[in-house]
């Protein structure tokens, strides 16, 4: 047996969600790590979730977020979950290689922080319990970039590297993120209780939802309704999340159940991307061969994922009546529809969401996807068009710049013609200025993420920072760093990303 890692000092951690049943988790001690490194460090968001900033600076913060420390006073666990891998029932899964530290409050808000890559757990299966470097590093820029576009997601508090040789195609080296949420509770963690029959772990996990994350559902409802309710706010927030994704452009790459928040956070950041070009089926994930995952088929992948939800939710019930779930997995397509609309006019400079604009946001997807235009990019020269225009008048003839992106085919003049009917804006600078707020000029592309990993391999961070800076303010221009605004380079497409991580 190994000895456990020693306690040491620090912020005290509640660990409300493993207290809430005994069935939720096991008590599990990190596996230490040799000569462990800070990587990179999130102060500000130490300090949002109440965690004293200078702590992220003591050797005993190292220790502990290395795993080759414990805090005083709690106790690190990990959780069971199972879930639908790819379509099909792949039952027990859990945190394999996460492990919840506990929960930190501030103003009322309790934060949970997680260790992922801290060594096996009783979940681990054939996992060796680690994440490398290259997937660590993009998870901690890609959800701290998430953050930045308003767009709900796990956060990245602190990166820590080790020497430890990690196997994946090639062998690499080990890396801990220490990640936070309000919650990391997923469907998964919903299926599991319902398939292995146990429907009193399922109710306390309805419970600690209800009361603890959406305390307005606790207190308005009880039983069933509870249960309904639940779904259908859970439905409302994964509808409004996947409209977000499909607005940036962003694929997700593994929409499992078990990937899946019950917050509608972004969960999981693994074979993620951000597309350059605007390829409707595009996959970004190389092991999804069959491309159940891609771009154009993450909303109708979320209400699959709904569904197994429900499913899971049904055994809660004492009703045998399903039909107040199926009501609320209805919602999801006009909620997303909806959202989509509402999220495509603001960065269209639209408006109010009405039969013309939506039309006007049809018609721009189709020619993205007609030019192959790059999705970020054309978004932002848009932005950038109206903001440096003298006055309307100067825009009655399609600007060169939104030729270079889109063409200048008969059906891109009649969509501007269209669009300038419909910005009833007192000055294309003021709505351009508007539309610079909403659409970045950076957002973190595959091959701006590998030239930080390439850099990191090597030992330096300097690369990852500049780029942490950059999408930290990516609304601004940032000239000293304008090609990752504007060029791809041509072995960005050869970048193959799996689940191997
Ligand atoms: P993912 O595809 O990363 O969402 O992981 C799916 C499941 O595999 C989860 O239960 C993870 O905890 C587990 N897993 C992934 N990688 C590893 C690993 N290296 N060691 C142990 N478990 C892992
Ligand atoms: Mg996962």
């Amino acid at each position: 047996m190994t000895p456990s890692p020693p306690r040491v000092p620090g912020p005290q951690l509640g660990q409300r969600y493993a207290s809430a049943h005994p069935a939720f988790a096991v008590q599990v001690d990190p596996t230490p790590v040799p000569q462990a490194r800070w990587a990179l460090r999130n102060e500000a968001l130490a300090d949002a979730v109440g965690l004293p900033a200078s702590w992220l600076h003591s050797d005993a913060a190292l220790d502990v977020l290395a795993g080759n420390a414990t805090l005083e006073y709690s106790a690190p666990v990990a959780t069971v979950y199972s879930g639908h891998q790819f379509g099909h029932w792949a039952g027990q899964l859990g945190d394999g290689r996460a492990l919840l530290l506990g929960d930190v409050r501030r103003d009322g808000q309790r934060t949970e922080i997680q260790l992922k890559g801290a060594g096996l757990t009783p979940f681990s299966r054939m996992g060796d319990g680690r994440a490398v470097l290259r997937s660590s590093l993009r998870e901690f820029l890609a959800s701290e970039a998430m953050a930045t576009l308003g767009v709900p997601t796990s956060r990245a508090l602190a990166l820590v590297t080790s020497p430890l040789p990690v196997r994946r195609e090639r062998v690499e080296t080990a890396a801990i993120v220490t990640r936070t949420a309000p919650s990391f509770v997923r469907f998964g963690h919903f299926e599991h209780f319902a398939h292995h029959h146990q429907p009193d772990a399922l109710r306390a996990l309805i419970d600690h939802v209800c009361t603890d994350l959406w305390p307005d559902l606790g207190r308005d409802f009880t039983g069933d309704e509870r249960v309904a309710a639940l779904l259908l706010r859970v439905v409302q927030r994964s509808a409004e999340l996947v409209a977000h994704w499909q607005a940036l452009g962003f694929c997700h790459g593994v929409l499992n159940t078990d990937n899946m928040s019950i917050l509608g956070l972004t969960l999981d950041y693994g074979p993620f991307q951000w597309m350059d070009a605007h390829v409707p089926n595009h996959i970004c994930n190389h092991s999804d061969q069959g491309g159940r995952y891609a771009y154009d088929q993450q909303p109708q992948v979320v209400a699959w994922n709904l569904q197994a939800l429900a499913v899971a939710l049904s055994a809660a019930c004492d009703s045998d009546d399903t039909e107040p779930l199926v009501q609320a997995l209805r919602a999801f397509a006009p909620h997303y529809a909806q959202s989509l609309r509402q999220g495509m006019a603001r960065k269209l400079g639209l408006g109010e969401v009405n039969e013309t604009s939506t039309g006007l946001i049809h018609r721009w997807f189709d020619l993205l996807a007609e030019a192959g235009a790059d999705h970020t990019r054309s978004h932002r020269r848009l932005s950038d068009t109206l903001r440096d225009a003298s006055d309307w008048a100067a825009l009655q003839s399609l600007p060169q710049a939104m030729q270079d992106e889109l063409g200048g085919g008969e059906a891109v003049q009649a969509w501007w013609r269209d669009a300038l009917a419909h910005w009833r804006v007192d000055s294309p600078q003021a709505l351009g200025q508007a539309l610079c707020q909403i659409n970045p000029c950076f957002v973190l592309r595959n091959h701006m993420a590998q030239e930080a990993i390439d850099a990191a391999e090597g030992g330096d961070f300097g690369v990852a920072e500049q780029l942490w800076t950059v999408l930290r303010t990516p609304f601004d221009e940032h000239p000293a760093h304008a090609r990752w605004a504007t060029e791809v380079p041509s072995w960005a497409a050869s970048l193959s990303i799996s689940c191997s991580s």
